[in-house]
């Protein structure tokens, strides 16, 4: 790293639980971001600040002026433009040491695949079922861990799935086959608070740092399979541990 670089990250490697190491780890790293609403935004922030050199921004969605309230890298000016298109344009402007590349379209069972490919570690943010578990298949079929975080109203929910791993759950062994087709309820019907989803995004960019860290930082314990749930009203924080099913399609099947 230059010196401009280490200055820059400075903070990070004076940490002993990154270090040197960890911090050349995370500018080596490539992260794909599926979802660039308001758990994706402010994962995006942590983690173009944390130097990942690559990042893959998917979503096919458009910005409207009720998404400022909580997708923090947004302005007015961004209004009906692609997210994916703004979210890159953010990351350019905010460290342009960075590779991003940017996605206009949906994750399908189809295009998974390609859209994950030499992902060192996929954040799924998105807000539907059916794209959450064909990012969840395609990532055990290419051998990528997956950050998973999901809000509903204000509960949260964060964990780390290496479902190509042996003995390890994945996605589909969390939720079941019964959502493939199906939407969740939307954050317009129901509502949702700024800074809930904040703390479910910022906690979803950690969780994916310690994946990043394995094997090179002692922050590197991805916790895999441990559902963490973030109760946002009392507040309080549980943590329970998905086993993984025998009878999964999405990665009993692929090991
Ligand atoms: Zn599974």
């Amino acid at each position: 790293m230059t010196p401009d670089r280490l200055d820059r990250f400075a903070r990070h490697i004076v940490l002993p639980e990154v270090g040197g190491a960890g911090q050349a780890r995370l500018v080596a790293s490539h992260v794909v971001l599926v979802g660039l609403g308001g758990i994706g935004s402010p994962a995006l922030q942590y983690l173009a600040g944390a130097g990942i050199g690559r990042l893959t921004l998917i979503d096919d969605d458009v910005i409207e002026a009720s998404n400022l309230q909580r997708q923090t890298i947004f302005t007015p000016a961004d209004i009906g433009r692609s997210k994916a298109a703004a979210a890159a344009d953010w990351v350019r402007r905010f460290d342009p040491a960075l590779v991003v590349t940017a996605h206009d379209t949906r994750v399908t069972r189809n295009t998974a695949r390609s859209l994950i490919a030499g992902a060192d570690v996929v954040l799924d943010g998105c807000d539907n079922f059916a794209t959450r578990l064909a990012v969840s298949d395609a990532c055990v079929a290419a051998g990528i861990p997956l950050t998973s975080a999901a809000l509903g109203r204000f509960q949260g929910q964060v964990a780390n799935f290496a479902g190509h791993r042996e003995a390890h759950s994945c996605y589909r062994c969390f939720v079941g086959d019964a959502f493939d087709a199906e939407d969740c309820d939307t954050c317009a019907d129901l509502g949702v608070l700024g800074a809930m989803v904040g703390m479910v995004g910022t906690f979803a960019a950690m969780h994916a740092l310690r994946v990043l860290l394995e094997g090179a930082a002692t922050l590197g314990d991805p916790q895999w399979g441990q559902l963490h749930v973030l109760d946002g009203l009392k507040p309080a924080l549980r943590t329970m541990r998905i086993a993984a099913d025998p009878e999964c399609s999405g990665c009993r099947s692929a090991l």
